[in-house]
């Protein structure tokens, strides 16, 4: 395959549903931190996969763990036992709170399930779901209606019943909205498509207690922050706050298609036999990728080196900011940045593409950047330079 980008431009005029705003370049290959164009150009790749590529582009061990799995087995579906995800299980469940593992094949099914396991588990009558303003939770229906966000519910309501959506921080707020038919909490422990957004101290802490006293499950939404990200293996570390139910995608497999939710060994029976499922969940090919993908964060040591990599992006944007004014803030953790801006960030992805950098923007006015965790500092500098002068454009 080699056609040009007008050719692909083409294709995807006739044949692809335009329901997203894509950049007038087709990618055509991937290596680590950076990521090829079909005319030529090389990037750097600042936002891999939309915070899936953990990693970067193609990491070896991932690529070749899946390479010996596709020669083995494809899929078998869930009416059988395989090793692979039954370890898989097992190494999520010995990094988070033991827990036990659903799997599915994305972010939004994997808050799907956490939605369905919250009203089966709690008390019958019990069947709202306190969210949160800027949350982002997924696409489908359940998940979308999750959301606290009025810009993804338009024309397309009426929503899922059942959601209250607080100020996200406000503990009094979410007291206030806690009734005898909440069933649960859903938070993003940061938030990442509303801002990379830093919860106050006590918050979490505090959202754990309203559960415990109401007999509601707290659900932490770790598809952003899950598995190395942020410098901890689950954000939730940070704080020192465990959830009832945590839901993952994004990161767990390196960029292969895969969602998984983890609850208490306690709780995890409510889900019954015949109450979900997901035909591909769990496959063999996601389950090397997720195996693969848990050991190169240890052999690498990159836990350490998303921390390390968070404290450079720290020293750089705090001078970058003296100098800047329209940097309004800077929340960093780990490898998970946000930049907040006086003005719209639109025009400086455009220019850092242009540059050959990509780079994301949210919320109209935050630079988020989610680079692979293993990406030397000497090219986080290199990128940083490209932002820098975009940024001093004004
Ligand atoms: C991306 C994202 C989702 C949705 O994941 P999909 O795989 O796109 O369905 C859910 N929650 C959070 C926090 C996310 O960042």
């Amino acid at each position: 395959m080699s056609l040009s980008f007008p050719e692909t431009l083409s294709l995807f005029d006739r044949y692809v549903i335009p329901n997203y705003k894509r950049y007038p370049v087709s990618l055509v290959r991937g290596e680590g931190p950076y990521v090829w164009d079909s005319e030529g150009n090389r990037y750097i790749d600042f936002f891999p996969g939309w915070g899936c590529n953990l990693f970067g582009h193609c990491p070896p061990k991932v690529v070749e763990a899946v390479r010996q799995q596709l020669g083995r087995l494809i899929h078998v579906p869930n009416s059988w036992y395989t090793e692979e995800q039954g370890l898989w299980a097992k190494l999520l469940s010995e990094r988070s709170f033991g827990g036990k593992a659903f799997f599915c094949n994305s972010g939004t099914e994997a808050n799907e399930a956490a939605i369905k396991l919250t009203r089966l588990h709690t008390d019958p009558g019990k069947y709202k779901i306190i969210t949160f303003m800027r949350s982002f939770h997924g696409r489908t229906m359940g998940s979308v209606s999750a959301t606290g966000q009025a810009k993804y519910h338009e024309g397309i309501e009426p929503l899922l019943p059942g959601f209250v959506y607080a100020p996200y921080g406000d503990l009094d707020a979410v007291k206030e909205a806690v009734d005898s038919e909440t069933a649960g909490i859903m938070v993003e422990p940061i938030q990442g498509e509303g801002g990379v957004r830093i919860p106050p101290e006590g918050f979490l802490q505090g959202l754990r207690d309203l559960c415990d006293e109401n007999n509601m499950l707290l659900i932490f939404d770790e598809v952003q922050t899950g598995c190395g990200r942020t410098g901890n293996w689950f954000a939730y570390q940070h704080f020192g706050v465990e959830p009832d139910v945590m839901t993952l995608a994004k990161t767990i497999c390196s960029g292969i298609a895969a969602g998984a939710m983890l609850t208490k060994p306690e709780i995890a029976p409510s889900l019954r036999p015949g109450m979900h499922a997901a035909t591909f969940g769990g496959n063999p090919i996601a389950a090397a990728a997720g195996i693969a993908t848990i050991k190169m964060v240890e052999e690498e040591g990159l836990l350490e080196k998303a921390t390390q990599m968070g404290a450079h992006f720290r020293t750089r944007l705090e001078e970058m900011r003296r100098e800047i004014d329209i940097i309004r803030d800077i929340r960093i953790v780990g490898a998970m940045i946000g930049i907040e801006l006086q003005v719209e960030g639109g025009k400086f992805v455009q220019g850092c593409m242009e540059e050959k950098l990509l780079i994301n923007c949210t919320q109209g006015n935050v630079i988020r950047l989610l680079p692979a965790s293993n990406t030397p500092l000497e090219l986080v500098d290199t990128a940083l330079d490209i932002l820098e002068s975009q940024l001093r454009k004004g």
